[in-house]
Parts: C-alpha cells; structure tokens; sequence
C-alpha cells in the first residue's frame, strides 16, 4: 500500500505489528464541532495559538500512544499547531530507537490524512528529528526527498558511539569527564550546523541532560555555533522536556537563549513528547522565558518555509502570522 525505501536490512533488530493501527485510533472518537472547540473550557487564552513542534510517535520504538491522542491532547492545551517531529537515525548505535526508513512513507501519510481529519480544530505537521550522521547522510537526503516535509530537525544524541541521552549508556557516559563530552558534543554539532540542511537545531545543550554541567570554558565555542546558526537563519528549539530530566532546565538554558536573541536567533519551542500527556508540558515557564528574554514570536513552518506567530496572545482570533521581519 505504502511506497518501500529500503536502503538498510533491518530485518534482524525489529519485529513491528499492524503500524497503521497503531498510530492512529482504530474508529475515531466523535470530534468536537469547531464552534464547540471555540468555547472549550480546557481552552487556555495562554496557549492559544501556541506550538509543540516536537513530539514523538510509537514508531521509534521508545514513545508510545496513539497520534490522534498526542493531537486530541494539543486541542485540549488549546495549541494552534502540533508537528511530529519523530526520530530518523541511521548509524548502528541508535537504529533501534528510531523509526525504520521503509516507514517513512507510513508515517508521512498518516500525519498528512489525520492533519486532514483535525484540519477544523488544529494544524497537524510533519517532520523528522534526524541524528547527525555524515556517514549515512546520502541515504537520509535520499529518504527524505520524496516527501514534503514541513520542517526538519537536526539533532546529536550520539558521540563516539555513546548514546549521551539514553540512561542505558550512563557507563560509557560517566567514563568521561563532562567537559569531554561537551567538547565532542560542540564539534559534532558544528559540524552538523555546516554540512545538513535542516531547519531546526533541537535541544542544543542536551548533554546535561543527566545533570552534569560542563565548566565555562565553552563559552567562546557557543558563541562561535550560535554565530553560524545566525548567518544560516536557522532555528533553535526550546526543548522543554528538560524539567522533566535531572538537567532541571530548558534545552538551551536561559543565558543561551538570551544570546539567541542577541543575535537575532529565531526559535521554536517543542516538548519533545514520547507520551500524549507530555505534549505542552512546561510551556507556561518557556513562554515567560522567551517573553523575558525580548522573544515576541515564535517560528513555524509549512513545507519547510519559515513563519512567525505572535506569542503574546490576548484573544482567541486568528493568529496573524508573518513572514520575515523582527523576532
Ligand atoms: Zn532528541
Ligand atoms: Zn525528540
């Protein structure tokens, strides 16, 4: 039924059933009419017109709950967008935490036909959270080309072989210094910033995801990765999931995100959501931070063109939304 890319073997690492059922309700739920949605009480003024622009699907095999949930949990947040932004990873050490390639086209068509079955009650997006891999980077192109993806993540959860967000490597992770590994971290990531086309940078500072924080010496190598992520106009992502973790901070903390706005950084914000209850979590806190630290809007996208919507919503109309022009 579903066009099949298969540029690996994975037949060995996964054992999936049924995707399709899976993913989505097997018989939908009545929907709300949109005039009711309109005068939902769930409806926070706050987060009308708000975004999660990272959430997970059971694909990845590390996330679980059904897409219509994680949507029907953006509506109750009163969100005006939600994106999937599920895991591409490639390399060896982090497959079997990621969607298989020949369920891509699966997963692109069902985002497109429940973003249809919700279209009156919120925006449903697609996208990828793909891991930098310049070995494996032809096939991801290749993968991806198809499709019209709304937006692109880039991401780094791997060094040395060392999955740096996964407590099941909390070994080889404590094997070294927390300056080493942000010293790998950062050049990876450079290297990330200069060789992929992506749109988003997600959880920047993701390496104290366990709590450990690198000394101040590392100042001076994000200034210089902020400056490049600012001379080829991309996005940084306020990954909220970090109060949930031992970081007890957003991905990136506070002082980078003011650099982000010193330098003229647009961001997103997404909940990195591997459960619909996580969707919108946190998002109070970010919006004050982004307010605080100059932020007036916040960057989407639609098949990958960027646009901004106004944060601070007073009302429940339609958000205005522009292209270009100041943060
Ligand atoms: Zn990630
Ligand atoms: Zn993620």
């Amino acid at each position: 039924m579903f066009g099949i890319l298969n540029p690996i073997d994975y037949d060995d690492e996964y054992d999936y059933d049924a995707p399709y059922e899976i993913l989505v309700f097997a018989r939908p739920a009545e929907l709300p009419e949109s005039s009711k949605l309109a005068q939902c009480p769930h409806l926070s003024t706050r987060l009308a017109f708000m975004i999660d622009y990272h959430v997970h699907t059971s694909l990845c095999n590390h996330a679980n709950g059904s897409m219509d949930q994680y949507i029907r949990n953006a509506i109750d947040a009163g969100l005006s967008e939600i994106c999937f932004l599920d895991h591409l990873t490639l390399h060896e050490s982090g497959r079997h935490l990621s969607m298989r390639p020949d369920y891509v086209p699966l997963y692109y068509q069902t985002t497109r036909r429940l973003a249809n079955t919700y279209k009156n009650h919120i925006r449903v997006k697609v996208g990828l959270e793909v891991d930098y891999d310049p070995k494996n980077a032809p096939i991801v192109t290749k993968i991806i080309a198809p499709y019209d993806f709304d937006v692109i993540g880039g991401s780094v959860h791997f060094i040395d072989r060392i999955n740096i967000v996964s407590s099941k490597d909390t070994e080889a992770r404590e094997s070294k210094s927390i300056d080493e590994i942000c010293e790998l971290y950062l050049a990876v990531l450079d290297e990330m910033i200069e060789n992929t086309h992506v749109d988003i940078i997600c959880h920047l500072d993701i390496f104290k995801k366990f709590g450990r924080r690198p000394s101040s010496d590392f100042e001076k190598k994000f200034d210089e990765i902020l400056s490049k992520i600012s001379d080829k106009r991309l996005t940084v992502e306020l990954n909220t999931s970090g109060y949930t973790h031992k970081a007890n901070e957003f991905y990136p903390n506070t002082s980078l995100i003011k650099k982000c706005r010193e330098k003229n950084i647009r961001m997103t914000i997404g909940s990195d959501a591997h459960q619909p209850q996580q969707v919108a979590r946190h998002f109070d806190k970010a919006i004050d931070l982004l307010i605080k630290s100059g932020y007036r809007y916040i960057s989407a996208f639609t098949r990958r063109e960027q646009y901004d919507i106004p944060l601070t919503i007073a009302n429940h109309k339609t958000p205005k939304i522009q292209t270009g022009g100041a943060l």
